[in-house]
């Protein structure tokens, strides 16, 4: 049995980034970039005006002067800043000058009453303008590879005219769940049978991870040769992963590591050192991963955030979700296990300290956690967890 790092270790090994893609900006959100994104043209690409009021020549002091005109936003600046005893309207964005420029508030004047003469009532500055290049130089990196493409980098390239980045494909996944106690969510089970509910689970958690479920199917019954039919359907799709819920163990019906090896993958692993999760299989074929899960739903979600999402991440040629250092909240009461745990765990504020407080599970089948579960507490085996520990975010 293998621990979880050195697990991380062999997939990190087996996934590589997928094949990048130049897409348009409307439908990228959510996509890793992978080329960087360089700045065009300085930003801002010429002096602007940061505040509504009036240009004026550096050497203005307070004083009267004589308004002659204007500029507005998304008009050319003139070449040269007006001359000592002159001034120009000006609007927040207007382009200015490039040199000898200096800018009063609009608050900071009193206007004549025929419009012509302008009173400053405070020395002209330079500080309100939005100086050329300010925030970027050309050429300067604005966005690095392996960014994930959220509402604020969008913003970005819409506002340089990168309107077609180079990005990751999104994975295919398909998805096989096995159990003959199963039925459908919308169904009423009979004596002995439960819902399926990994399926629901696993196509959400895929959605969030910017996968695409592509192929789903629930085995009716526990037969082998019906879990084969339908991983031999699955690996005629164009998946990249293929994710077979239940029958990773060693139960009668367990029969997903068996059929992987008959149809020409290689094990990696079948078990590692992990509460709940224990069951698990990883293997390869021909640049194809598959993973056997745990069916039991809590153990189904850890696998899924420990194993499935690391791969994810790095098949879209990101970095995997890091650990973040939390402290225990005083309260929290752990068991600790001769395997590492990874608590169902919720943020807690308590005053100025931001702690983190596990729930409440029973066991590897209890799905009543899993909607309050903000992140998966590691506790290192056999031993009782410090006042600092490890939280894998899993929202
Ligand atoms: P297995 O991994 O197939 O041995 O299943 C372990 C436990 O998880 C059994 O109690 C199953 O009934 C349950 N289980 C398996 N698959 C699912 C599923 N898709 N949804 C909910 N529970 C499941
Ligand atoms: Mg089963």
């Amino acid at each position: 049995m293998i621990t979880v790092s050195e697990l991380w270790t062999r997939l990190d090994s087996l996934a590589s980034p997928l094949p990048a893609e130049r897409i348009p900006l409307t439908s990228v959100q959510g996509r890793i970039l992978r080329e960087p994104i360089r700045a065009p043209e300085d930003q801002p690409p010429f002096d602007r005006s940061a505040i509504d009021g009036y240009l004026v020549h550096a050497d203005q002091p307070a004083g009267l002067v004589t308004l002659e005109g204007g500029i507005q936003p998304g008009a050319p600046s003139p070449a040269t800043a007006p001359a000592p005893g002159t001034a120009l309207r000006i609007l927040t964005g207007s382009a200015l000058p490039p040199e000898n420029a200096s800018l009063i508030m609009q608050e900071d004047t009193k206007l004549s009453d025929d419009g012509h003469r302008l009173h400053l009532l405070q020395p002209p500055s330079s500080k309100h303008i939005r100086r050329r290049a300010s925030q970027a130089r050309v050429g300067d990196t604005l966005l690095p590879p392996g960014q994930r493409l959220n509402a604020g980098a969008l913003a970005l390239l819409a506002s340089i005219g990168a309107t077609r980045p180079v990005v990751s494909r999104r994975a295919r996944v398909a998805h096989v769940v096995t159990g003959g106690e199963l039925v459908a969510p919308d169904q009423s089970p009979l004596a002995g049978q439960i819902r399926d509910s990994n399926s629901t689970l696993i196509a959400a958690l895929l959605r969030d991870a910017d996968a695409d479920l592509n192929w789903h199917r629930r085995v009716k019954n526990d037969a082998r040769t019906a879990t084969a039919d339908a991983l031999a359907e699955a690996l005629s799709t164009d998946a990249d992963i293929l994710l077979i819920s239940g029958g990773a163990s060693v139960g009668d019906h367990d029969h997903t590591g068996a059929l992987l090896v008959s149809l020409g993958f290689t094990l990696h692993c079948d078990k590692v050192a992990s509460r709940p999760g224990k069951p698990f299989i990883a293997a390869s074929r021909e640049g194809r991963l598959a993973f056997g899960l745990p069916g039991n739903p809590l153990s189904h979600f850890v696998c899924f955030h420990l194993f499935v999402k690391r791969v994810l991440a790095r098949l879209a040629g990101t970095e995997p979700t890091s650990l973040v250092r939390a402290t225990l909240a005083p309260r929290a009461e752990l068991r600790p296990d001769s395997r590492e745990t990874w608590w169902p765990c919720v943020w807690a504020d308590e005053g100025a300290q931001r702690r983190v407080l596990p729930l409440p599970w029973r066991d590897s089948s209890d799905l009543t956690v899993l909607g309050a579960a903000e992140g998966l507490l590691r506790i290192p085996a056999s031993a009782s967890p410090g006042a600092e520990v490890e939280v894998l975010p899993c929202r």
